[in-house]
């Protein structure tokens, strides 16, 4: 048996050491003040025990993590349809990027960079009665914990600023590919990227996508094979331009968003989540990536 609380112990003790904790997000500004020391783990075995350490019980904005429950949800509703309006291929583009989405002829490459997330916002919110409410209880039901919420304020900051994701659904709709309204599409993306969790929390949303669909209760609500490429595109697509990096560096499929935190998974033996505010210049958590890479190196557990 792994020793895992010893093992993220020593994580704790390296990673608080660390000078360079890399810079928080200030294009949003609500995110801005953070505190860039915090840093928390919590990790849950699929045989039951979990283990934690540092602020693992503080709630941060989960931002792009939500695209993977979006993805979730909407790939419920509307199955394999998905996959006319949405690619999955790596972008090896930063989240934002706008000019392959017009090369590519508003076909997204993939759901988890911004404009893709977009799209399954908008597949949400014609299949959905009261998106909102809706994907908040689908979140809740999957961790088993009814205190889950949105930041109101952090919704509206992006609102007000995200110029950016209005010119990627401007995009979109004029080629077709967005059926709804822009501004009701986006109220409903920054909802869902203002989504607020602990790193406990987040375990336990992420449960499902390693125990094949089960969520942290034991109820199904996901098919094993939705699981299985849900996993590929965290895999090959959940942080970006850096992709290539996650998988050489941490091997494991996980997402990461600008708030600093990161959720990767080992398929029928673990959830883990890091929460450290600092970003790399590709916009993912510095000190979650290296925490990260700490872990699978001294547990030996990947899917390599
Ligand atoms: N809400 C953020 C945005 O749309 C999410 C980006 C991220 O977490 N990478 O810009």
């Amino acid at each position: 048996m792994i020793d895992y609380k010893g093992v993220l112990n020593t994580i704790y003790q390296e990673i608080i050491q660390e000078t360079d904790k890399g810079e928080i997000a200030s294009y949003i500004p609500e995110l801005a003040n953070v505190d860039k020391n915090t840093f928390g783990i919590h990790l849950q075995l699929v045989s039951g025990d979990a283990f934690s350490v540092g602020d693992s019980e503080k709630k941060f904005s989960i931002q792009s993590i939500s695209k993977v429950l979006t993805l979730a949800l909407a790939l419920s509703h509307v199955g394999s349809e998905i996959w006319n309006r949405i690619d999955v291929e790596p972008s090896g583009n930063p989240f934002n990027h706008l000019a392959l989405l017009e090369m590519e002829k508003g076909i997204p490459r993939n759901p988890l960079i911004n404009s893709g997330a977009i799209v399954i916002a908008d597949i949400l919110l014609s299949v959905l009665e009261h998106p909102k409410e809706d994907f908040l209880d689908f979140v809740r039901e999957l961790t088993g914990d009814y205190s889950i919420d949105y930041n109101y304020t952090v919704a509206d900051s992006e609102m007000q600023t995200g110029f950016n994701n209005f010119a990627a659904a401007n995009l979109l709709k004029s080629f077709d590919n967005l059926h709804n309204d822009v501004s009701d599409v986006l109220d409903f993306y920054f909802h869902q990227c203002s989504l607020e969790m602990s790193c406990a929390q987040l375990t336990r949303a992420f449960y499902t996508f390693a125990d094949q669909g089960n969520n942290i209760k034991g109820k199904t609500r996901l098919k094993k094979s939705q699981i299985k490429r849900i996993n590929a595109i965290m895999l090959t697509c959940g942080f970006y331009d850096e992709a290539g990096e996650f998988a050489f560096e941490v091997g494991l499929p996980g997402k990461s968003g600008v708030g600093g935190g990161i959720v990767a998974l080992l398929p029928n033996e673990f959830v883990i989540s890091v929460w450290a505010p600092g970003l790399n210049e590709r916009g993912n958590s510095k000190l979650g990536m290296e925490a990260l890479e700490k872990f699978t190196t001294l547990t030996n557990q990947s899917i390599f």
